[in-house]
C-alpha cells in the first residue's frame, strides 16, 4: 500500500489516531520556538529528520505553527494586489507550508508505525484542525478565482508541460474540494470535513485497539498443533510480552485470513482464530468501529449531494484513470465470473481432501488455506516452510529486492548507521545512481509491534523537489514476524513479493524527477498509484534475481532448481481466492460509496451481506479480504471508493511486464525505458496517456488472467 497522503500546498492529512488512553500531556502548552527541531529544515544529509532531538511534545506547537504561517502564506497569495500569474499564484502556492510539511511527514510516520498514546492524543485534536486548515485553503474563493483566471487563459500562458499540468490539476483540486459552492454550503462541508477527518481518526485507534484485543491466547500446546517451531516460539514471546507466561498468543494481522490458518492442525483452533479476526472490530464495546463507520458512509453521500454528484464514488473519481464508478463497476465486472468460477472448483477440490481424509464436515472459511496448503504440498510437494530457510529478510532485501534493482536501474545501496532513527529495527540506507551521484534516503521497519498499524506501505518523510531544492526521504514499513532472540528473520514467499511491492513504490518515489512537489513521486491517482509496486514484484521470480537471494541461511547455498520450479508451478495455485478476496472487499467498498444520502446505511452487517449477494461474491468459503468494520483502507488510510485501484493497477502491471517479456526482460535498457517513462514521471501526464506510451496501446485484460491462471 501507497500510505495516502494529501500533498497539495505541502499539507498532509494523516492517517490515525487515538484509543482511549488519556496522555498525561500532549504538550499544547509548549510554546514554538528556535529549540523545536521542526523549526527549520533539518540539517542532517537529506534533510533526514532528526529522531534524535524530536520528542513527542514538539509535535503540537510545530503543527499549529505550520498551519499558522501557511494560512498568513495563503492569505498574501488571495490578497495580491497585482494580476494572477503563474508565478505569484501556483509557484507561491507551491513554496508555502514547508513547516507543516516537515512536521505531517514525521508525525505520519511515528502514528502510523510506532506510536503512542501521546500522539494519538494529539492526533484525535489535530486531525479535525488539519482538515480546517485544508478546507481554508481550498474553499478560499479569492485564492481559488485567481487560479480559475489562470486556468481560463491557460493557453496564452506559455507554460511548459509540468506548468501547465499543475495548473490544470489545481483547479480540478478546488472544484473536487467544493470552491465552486456558495458560503452556506462551504460551510456545511466544512463541518462534514472535520467530523470526517474525526472519526476517521477514531477508527484507526478504534481497530488498532480492537486487533491487539483480539489476539488469540492458548492455553495448552497441542492448540498449536502444526505451526513451525518458530512461529510457537513467537507466540510464547508474544505472550510474555504481553505479560501472559506460559501461554501463547496469535497475534491479528489486518486481513480476514491469518497466515497461521495454512498450518493450523487443530481445527477448532483454526475456527477460533478466523473467528477472532472476523469479529474484532464488532464486540458491542468502545472498539466496535460499526456505528463509526455508518457515520462516516453517511457523511461521505451527504459531501457529494453538496458538491451536486449522485454519490461520493462519482465525486472523487474525476481525478482518477478510471473517472467514474461505471468504469470501475465494468471493470470488476468482467472479473467476477472467472474467478467465482475458478474459486467454486477448486472448493470442490478442498472439500474432496477433507472427505478423503474422512474429516466429516463442510469445509469453512478457516478450513480453506490449510487444505489448500495440503493440495499444493501434494500436488506440488511444496512446503512453506521447506522454502522459508532459503528467505532469509536480509539476503532477499538486499541480494533480491536491491539487487533487481541495481540490474535494471543501475542504482546502489549504502547503509548509513549514522543518521538517527524512530526505532532501534529501523535501517537506513542511502541511494545512488549509476553515475555515483546521489538519489536519496531509503528507510526500512520490518518487523511486526504492538504500536504499528497491521499490512505494509511506503510513504515520504521528506518528498522530492526542485523548487523546494529537496531529495527523496522514503520509508518502508512490514509487519514481518521478529524472530526470537539469536534466530535470523525467515520470511515467506508472500512476505518476500511484499518487499518487492513496497519497494516499488520506494521506486517511484526516489525516481521522482519534478519541479513542483505537488505533482512529485508518488503523488498520483490510486489506480495509478499501485502499478510502479505490483510491477517489481514480477522481480522476485526472475531466475537471475531468485537466484541470487534464494540461498540457505545455514548452508548458504543456492535453493536447488527443483524447489524453483515448484515454487515457479506453485505461483499460480489458488489465485483465484487471492482475486475473489480482493474482488469482493472491492465490491464492498464500491456499496458503501455509491449510497444515495436519501437511504444510508442503518445496519453495517446487512449492508455488507447485501452488497456481496448483489455483486454474487456472497460466498461463505471466500470471504472478503477486508469486512467492513476492519476496512482501515477505505475509512481511514484514503482508499474510499478506491480500493478497485489494487485490481486496476494489476492490469497495467501484467500488461507493461508482459512488454518486458516482449523485449528481452531484465536489462538495463527496459529498466531506463521503464523509469524514463514511468517511474520518474510523477504526476506531470494522464496516467492513461503515460500507460500507452509505454506500452504502444491501451491496457488490456489478458495478461492479468493469464497470470492468475483464470485463462
Ligand atoms: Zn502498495
Amino acid at each position: 500500500m501507497k500510505q495516502v497522503s494529501i500533498t497539495g500546498i505541502g499539507a498532509i492529512l494523516f492517517v490515525m489516531t487515538s484509543c482511549g488512553n488519556n496522555a498525561s500531556n500532549s504538550g499544547s502548552d509548549e510554546a514554538f520556538s528556535s529549540s523545536n527541531p521542526f523549526y527549520k529544515a533539518s540539517e542532517l544529509p537529506y534533510h533526514a529528520p532528526d529522531f534524535d532531538k524530536i520528542k513527542d511534545s514538539h509535535f503540537k506547537p510545530a503543527m499549529e505553527e505550520g498551519m499558522k504561517q501557511q494560512l498568513a502564506e495563503i492569505d498574501k497569495i488571495a490578497n495580491n494586489t497585482a494580476d494572477p500569474d503563474f508565478e505569484n499564484t501556483l509557484v507561491t502556492l507551491e513554496k508555502s507550508g514547508q513547516l507543516l510539511a516537515r512536521v505531517n511527514g514525521v508525525f505520519d510516520v511515528l502514528t502510523s508505525a510506532n506510536t503512542n498514546p501521546e500522539l494519538q492524543k494529539i492526533q484525535e485534536e489535530e486531525a479535525p484542525r488539519l482538515a480546517a486548515h485544508q478546507d481554508a485553503i481550498y474553499l478560499n474563493s479569492k485564492l481559488f478565482n485567481r487560479v480559475k483566471a489562470l486556468y481560463e487563459k491557460r493557453a496564452s500562458l506559455n507554460l511548459d508541460e509540468e506548468g501547465m499540468r499543475l495548473l490544470e490539476w489545481y483547479h480540478l483540486q478546488f472544484k473536487i474540494a467544493g470552491a465552486d459552492l456558495s458560503d452556506q454550503d462551504k460551510d456545511k462541508l466544512k463541518k462534514l470535513n472535520e467530523e470526517e477527518a474525526g472519526l476517521s481518526a477514531k477508527f484507526t485507534n478504534q481497530l488498532l485497539a480492537a486487533a491487539k484485543n483480539g489476539a488469540v491466547r492458548l492455553n495448552a500446546k497441542d492448540e498449536l498443533s502444526g505451526l513451525p517451531d518458530e512461529a510457537v516460539d513467537a507466540a510464547a514471546e508474544d505472550a510474555k510480552a504481553r505479560k501472559k507466561d506460559g501461554k501463547w498468543v496469535l497475534a491479528l494481522q489486518n486481513t480476514t485470513q491469518q497466515p497461521e490458518l495454512q498450518s493450523l492442525n487443530n481445527r477448532a483452533t483454526r475456527q477460533k482464530l478466523f473467528e477472532a479476526s472476523w469479529s474484532r472490530a464488532e464486540k458491542k464495546d468502545a472498539n466496535d468501529t460499526r456505528p463509526t463507520i455508518l457515520r462516516l458512509a453517511e457523511i461521505r453521500a451527504q459531501k457529494a449531494a453538496l458538491l451536486g454528484f449522485k454519490n461520493y464514488a462519482e465525486w472523487t473519481l474525476q481525478d482518477q484513470m478510471a473517472k467514474t464508478p461505471e468504469a470501475v463497476t465494468a471493470f470488476l465486472g468482467k472479473l467476477v465470473p472467472a474467478s467465482v468460477a475458478k474459486v467454486q472448483g477448486d472448493a470442490k477440490e478442498l472439500q474432496a481432501v477433507v472427505d478423503k481424509q474422512k474429516g466429516g464436515f463442510t469445509l469453512e472459511a478457516w478450513d480453506w488455506d490449510y487444505y489448500a496448503s495440503q493440495v499444493k504440498k501434494e500436488r506440488f510437494d511444496l512446503d512453506d516452510n521447506e522454502i522459508k530457510p532459503y528467505f532469509e529478510l536480509n539476503n532477499v532485501l538486499e541480494k533480491g529486492v536491491f539487487y533487481a534493482a541495481t540490474q535494471l536501474y543501475g542504482i546502489t545501496f549504502k547503509e548509513r548507521k549514522d543518521i538517527p532513527v524512530y526505532q532501534e529495527d529501523v535501517r537506513v540506507f542511502e541511494v545512488f545512481d549509476k553515475d555515483n551521484s546521489t538519489i536519496g534516503l531509503f528507510y526500512t521497519d520490518f518487523f511486526k509491534r504492538d504500536n504499528k498499524s497491521g499490512g505494509a506501505w511506503m510513504n515520504n518523510m521528506v518528498g522530492q523537489s526542485k523548487l523546494l531544492g529537496t531529495k527523496p526521504v522514503i520509508y518502508n514499513v512490514c509487519n514481518y514476524t521478529k524472530p526470537a532472540k539469536g534466530q535470523p528473520a525467515l520470511i515467506s514467499f508472500d512476505d518476500v513479493t511484499t518487499m518487492f511491492h513496497e519497494f516499488g513504490h520506494a521506486l517511484h518515489g526516489l525516481f521522482a524527477n519534478q519541479t513542483y512537489p505537488s505533482l512529485s513521486g508518488t503523488n498520483v491517482s490510486r489506480d495509478f498509484v499501485e502499478f510502479p509496486s505490483q510491477f517489481n514484484e514480477h522481480w522476485a521470480l526472475d531466475p537471475k534475481v531468485f537466484q541470487n537471494y534464494a540461498v540457505h541461511y545455514k548452508s548458504g547455498e543456492r535453493m536447488p532448481q527443483q524447489l524453483v520450479d515448484k515454487i515457479k508451478k506453485a505461483a499460480v495455485f489458488n489465485q483465484g481466492y487471492g482475486l475473489t478476496e480482493v474482488l469482493a472487499a472491492a465490491k464492498l467498498d464500491m456499496s458503501w460509496h455509491t449510497l444515495a444520502t436519501e437511504a444510508p446505511a442503518k445496519d453495517v452487517n446487512e449492508f455488507e451481506k447485501k452488497a456481496l449477494t448483489n455483486a454474487g461474491l456472497n460466498l461463505a468459503q471466500v470471504p472478503p479480504r477486508y469486512r467492513s468494520s476492519y476496512f482501515l483502507h477505505i475509512w481511514s488510510n484514503g482508499y474510499s471508493a478506491g480500493y478497485y485501484a489494487y485490481l486496476w493497477a494489476e492490469m497495467l502491471d501484467h500488461d507493461a511486464y508482459a512488454w518486458f517479456e516482449e523485449n528481452g526482460g531484465l536489462n538495463p535498457e527496459n529498466g531506463q525505458r521503464f523509469r524514463d517513462m514511468i517511474l520518474s514521471k510523477g504526476n506531470t501526464g494522464d496516467p492513461a496517456v503515460l500507460f500507452k506510451n509505454f506500452r504502444g496501446r491501451d491496457p488490456k485484460i489478458e495478461p492479468l488472467l493469464r497470470n492468475k491462471g483464470l485463462l
